[in-house]
């Protein structure tokens, strides 16, 4: 039977003097997705940790036995650390658009990181190679990457239960780089909505570069698929609770007390994210103006939350003096508008005030889903439901599109708000909650479970390679050393050499001159087949006795000869002139490209403009380009981060043919990372040995992930055995 190991910072068991499983949404929609099928296992910190290894292998051992439970048993200066300082010090705010608040400290990172990678030791130990593992949320954002590394056949998955936001916000982060890259390490990644979706990709396409399609993103030869899936509730849970004795008696008691008033609430944790200080100016200006402020009463539920960390104090005070100040300007001998309470309270009353407040007001700032919302219209009753006061920033209005809808930042419009809630006719009330509360029944905590992990289970683990050289290289070298006359044709940029945002500054260094040297001393015939001009290929490689072919096989000096010679059979050059009119329009409404003008090819390079935009004139080019060229001898190339456009006469497959025709080579062996060396690598014969560099389709038969991977092998293939 297959395993999911569910991978959260905390197990969801409380350790007091016995031990409880917790029975939150997460527990309930994973055991019911569990079923016949998998086998349910959950990793994380049990929140207490015995001081002696014994102890801790005692508890370790029960906590699996008698809860599926696997520790992670952290130190308290651990917690500290990862928890509470990186984690929600400076994490929690950037994704929850506060950069001002991230508090950003090196050993604390140290100590993340160090925690990440007891995670992925912990999951590498437990999973079976055909195991899904899903990893939850941002406390553990490298452990994906760190497994992938160990173990790339193990399926993981990774849930964003956060926002996740503009790039403009993420890429404050010191550490972007490395959370990003240690997310991707999943097969799957999921968020609460298409926005935070978005966000994403664009962050992993503006910090690392990465050109990622609408639902997956490439990279090396791996490929992570993005998915939207909105999380619900534990409809069930619920839908107990209203039918059961306690809870109707609650609510009776709860109406008694409060007879004659009308009843707004609000729950949630005490955060900055949930817009606690602009709904109470709200509040107050109801309480100023309100038609109904003189029988309202608040209940703000404020469960205390993450207490150690500063902006966390700060915020407290500030609601508690303000609140303080509210109720002192509007409240009478017998009433105060604002009932505070700074504790959590119990399910039963929770669903109990749900149950029987007339309005909720749940306008968080900024909110990855926000279960509040979900959970008070599940606990409304048909014959007089209440109204869900919703702020557009939360996760959960991209679904409950029946509530009143409100920009929390618009304390007068969150109001105003109040008083179309309270006057709203009941038939009104009926069809809005109705269509919501149905919605929340049947997509609830366990379909999100169920749908993530279908899609994670169906993943194919994408070899994109045809077969990864390392594995063959014994091989080719063999066929080498059997061969009478062999060549190597390598492509430069991409092959040889990594890019650079300057295609200048990607000049043959220590490492690419290295593998030169080697290849100049081996006896094979060397071609370096470049998109580059003459003078270029010239400059770097005169002194080696190397074949150069320029501009993709336009011209051509052997080696010894000062002279490049046509290799171009095409006269009618005058499209170029055509061309060069709408390229240079290009040039100027894109800053950071600019066109480069060769013998047979005229190209527009936009690896130095703004990402985004880059991409998107690109694309406008191309379809621009397509209906120009129609009539003209030429084609049009979109490389990496060029648009080229070239004779047709002209391409790398026609001048490597000619060469290995002429010379009789008995193994060709050609290497190159871009659409133009697939005209190399179309070429059939069993001559040939076919090495794509990096990701990509590709007709090759092989495959190198980078440049560095190439230079390696051509090392190993040349130099002597030692
Ligand atoms: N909740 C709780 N104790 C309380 C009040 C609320 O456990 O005293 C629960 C509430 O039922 C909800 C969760 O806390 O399930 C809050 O989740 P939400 O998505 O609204 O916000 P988050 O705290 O995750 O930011």
């Amino acid at each position: 039977m297959r395993t999911i190991i569910n991978v959260a910072n905390r197990l969801p068991v409380t350790i007091g003097d016995t031990i409880r499983k917790s029975s939150g949404g997460l527990v309930s929609a994973l055991e019911g997705v569990s079923g016949d099928e998998f086998e349910l296992k959950w990793l994380g910190w049990p929140g207490a940790v015995p001081d002696s290894p014994e102890e801790q292998q005692q508890l370790d051992q029960r906590l699996l036995e008698e809860f599926g439970c696997c520790s992670v048993f952290l130190s308290a200066e651990e917690v500290e650390a990862y928890y509470d300082g990186f984690s929600n010090g400076s994490l929690w705010p950037i994704l929850h658009y506060n950069p001002h608040l991230m508090e950003y400290d090196g050993v604390q990172w140290d100590i993340y990181k160090q925690v990440n990678r007891k995670f992925a030791d912990r999951i590498l130990e437990l999973a079976g190679n055909d195991d899904l593992v899903w990893v939850h949320d941002y406390h553990l954002m490298l452990v994906p990457e760190m497994v992938r590394e160990a173990r790339p056949e193990i399926h993981i998955g990774f849930f964003f239960h956060t926002p996740f936001p503009s790039s403009e916000v993420f890429r404050s982060h010191p550490r972007r780089l490395e959370l990003l890259k240690g997310v991707i390490g999943a097969d799957q990644v999921g968020f609460h909505t298409y926005g935070y979706l978005r966000h994403f990709r664009s962050a992993v396409l503006r910090v690392l570069g990465l050109e990622a399609e609408l639902g997956s993103i490439r990279h090396g030869n791996h490929l992570t698929s993005l998915g939207v899936y909105p999380i619900g509730i534990d409809s069930q849970k619920f839908l107990d609770e209203l039918e059961s004795k306690p809870f109707q008696e609650k609510c009776r008691n709860l109406r008694e007390h409060w007879k004659g008033r009308r009843l707004l609430l609000s729950v949630e944790r005490l955060d900055y994210s949930k817009g606690i200080l602009q709904r109470l100016q709200a509040i107050e200006k109801f309480l100023q103006h309100g038609q109904c402020a003189k029988d309202a009463v608040f209940v703000f539920i404020n469960v205390p939350s993450r207490e150690m960390v500063p902006a966390y104090k700060q915020l407290l005070e500030q609601i508690v003096s303000e609140v303080g100040r509210i109720n002192g300007l509007y409240g009478t001998i017998e009433n105060a508008p604002i009932n505070f309470i700074h504790q959590s309270v119990d399910f039963t009353e929770l669903c109990a005030l749900y149950s029987i407040a007339e309005v909720a007001m749940v306008t968080p700032l900024v909110d990855g889903m926000n279960l509040v919302a979900k959970e008070y219209l599940i606990c409304q009753q048909e014959e007089d439901p209440g109204v869900l006061v919703l702020s557009e920033f939360a996760g959960a209005a991209q679904e409950l599109v029946n509530s009143v809808v409100v920009n929390p930042f618009n304390t007068t419009q969150m109001s105003k708000s109040l008083d179309l809630a309270f006057d709203m006719p009941i038939e009104e009330r009926r069809e809005r909650v109705q269509k919501m509360r149905s919605r929340i029944i049947e997509f609830d905590a366990n379909f999100w479970a169920s749908s993530f992990v279908n899609d994670l289970a169906k993943q194919v683990q994408f070899d994109l390679s045809p077969m990864s050289v390392s594995e063959s290289e014994d091989a080719i070298r063999e066929r080498l050393r059997q061969s009478f006359k062999p060549a190597f044709f390598l492509d430069y940029d991409g092959t040889l050499r990594e890019f650079e945002k300057i295609p200048s500054a990607a000049f043959p260094n220590e490492k690419v001159l290295a593998v030169a040297d080697a290849l100049a001393k081996a006896p094979m015939d060397v071609y370096i087949i470049s998109g580059r001009n003459p003078e270029v290929l010239q400059e770097w490689f005169k002194d080696y006795p190397f074949t150069l072919i320029a501009e993709h096989g336009s011209v051509v000096l052997e080696p010894g000869t000062t002279e490049w010679l046509s290799l171009n059979q095409a006269t009618d050059f005058t499209w170029k002139e055509h061309i060069l009119e709408v390229l240079k329009l290009y040039v100027g409404s894109t800053p950071g490209s600019f066109v480069e003008e060769k013998h047979s090819a005229i190209v527009w390079h936009y690896r130095q403009c703004d990402p985004e935009f880059g991409v998107w004139k690109a694309r406008q080019l191309l379809s621009e380009l397509y209906e120009l060229v129609a009539n003209f001898p030429v084609e049009i190339h979109h490389g990496k981060k060029i648009i080229e456009i070239s004779s047709i006469h002209v391409n790398k497959g026609v001048a490597l043919e000619k060469y290995a025709k002429e010379k009789e080579y008995d193994m060709v062996l050609c290497a190159g990372d871009d659409q133009t060396d697939e005209a190399m690598f179309r070429l059939e014969g069993p001559q040939y040995v076919t090495i794509k560099v990096g990701e990509g389709d590709t007709r090759a038969d092989y495959r190198v992930p980078d440049p560095n991977h190439v230079r390696k092998m051509l090392l190993h293939l040349v130099q002597p055995e030692e």
